[in-house]
């Protein structure tokens, strides 16, 4: 394979490393671009300077929604290097959306060479900042111009990056959510396993609401019953009650996520068994009031591990401990960041490291 890289002529400032950084702000100098036509199928891969992309108006993706997308990061390790994160695990999840939104799969082996050559021309992009790293934005999106409803013979694969801090205005202490009962993200059947813009669009109004009432993120139930708990916004979310671990199940509903994936690694090989079955609300506010809900967090790339230290449900609020964050929550943040970090050995065999060409 080869890979064409034209460097900027005009590189960015970088932000000051010295400062936090807040999510997504920023990006790199460069990104990667790739090309898929349905007699061709998929072209080579070129880095190029980070620009504007040109689009027909008419191109299927900005009508009809057929776009996917995943998001994971690399770190500067402590070893003067840099890593990526699972990526095997985020390019698979990419291509199961791809199949989903019927969109091509990427061929694993060259996209994510060329993810690493990439990463390799953008090392000085990577904050050496505890807990910040460069967030990598793999995205898919149909090209082809045409007005009538389609699948698109024409499809766009571009990765941007991005130097990120912490994910919350918060940092890490614990954040607010609300249990949403009146709009649903996704249906049996439906894009909810999918990483596709759909999904987020049709959570932005519930977002926004809770996020003007004092409230981080949404809870999202299920869209039968509004009953059975699915995810958070943009993480999976975990409940310890009287000394269980539970998350739902994935159903078709909820994304997977790595982080979530980590998590029920981590605490098996600690010798904990994670229970993945359906939790009812209800369940959940009974066992607060029975003073069994020790804790609740979620769990995700962008966050890592986030605590949950209050549940709001049918006008009323639930305190979960002191409203702090959890033990076992700080202490699976502890454990994944070591690893990403390379603090930690890596047991679980986690990080690829990027092979330095430049
Ligand atoms: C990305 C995402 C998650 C978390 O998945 P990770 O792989 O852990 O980042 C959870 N829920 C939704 C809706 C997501 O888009």
């Amino acid at each position: 394979m080869t890979i064409d890289i034209r460097s900027t002529g005009a590189p960015k400032q970088k932000p000051d490393d010295a400062a936090p950084l807040s999510f997504g702000v920023y990006t790199t100098d460069h990104m990667l671009v790739m090309e898929w036509t349905r007699e061709q199928g998929w072209g080579q891969p070129s880095v190029i300077p980070y620009g504007d992309l040109s689009l027909d108006p008419a191109a299927l993706t900005l009508h009809y929604g057929q776009a996917v997308f995943d998001g994971f990061k690399a770190f500067a390790t402590a070893d003067g290097g840099a890593a990526l994160f699972r990526p095997d695990a985020y390019m698979a999840r990419l291509n199961q959306s791809a199949r989903r939104l019927d969109m091509p799969e990427l061929p694993v082996g060259t996209t994510l060479a060329a993810v690493e050559r990439f990463v390799d021309l953008e090392r000085g992009w990577i904050p050496t900042r505890p807990d910040s790293a460069l967030y990598l934005r793999p995205t898919m999106i149909a090209t082809e111009p045409h007005i009538g409803v389609k699948s698109s013979d024409r499809f766009l694969f571009f990765v941007i990056a991005s130097p990120v801090g912490a994910y919350y205005a918060e940092g890490f202490s614990a954040v607010k959510i609300k249990v949403e009962d009146e709009f649903v993200r996704a249906a049996p059947g439906g894009l909810g396993a999918a990483k596709t813009p759909a999904n987020y669009a049709a959570s932005l109004l519930a977002g926004r609401r809770a996020k003007s009432e004092g409230y981080a993120q949404v809870l999202w139930l299920d869209a039968v019953e509004r009953r059975w708990v699915e995810e958070v916004g943009s993480m999976n979310i975990f409940f310890r009650i009287a000394g269980k671990v539970i998350t739902p199940p994935l159903t078709g509903s909820i994304l997977p996520g790595v982080t979530r994936q980590c998590v029920i690694e981590m605490l098996a090989a600690d010798g904990v068994a994670v229970q993945e079955r359906r939790i009812d609300i209800e369940e959940v506010i009974s066992a607060h009031e029975d003073g069994m809900l020790q804790e609740v967090f979620g769990s995700g790339t962008a966050a890592v591990i986030s605590s949950v230290g209050l549940l709001h449900y049918r006008g009323k609020d639930y305190p979960i401990g002191d409203g702090t964050g959890g033990e076992l929550a700080s202490k699976l943040f502890r454990q994944i960041t070591g690893i990403q970090y390379g603090r930690d050995e890596d047991r679980f065999g986690w990080l690829a490291k990027v092979p330095r060409v430049e």
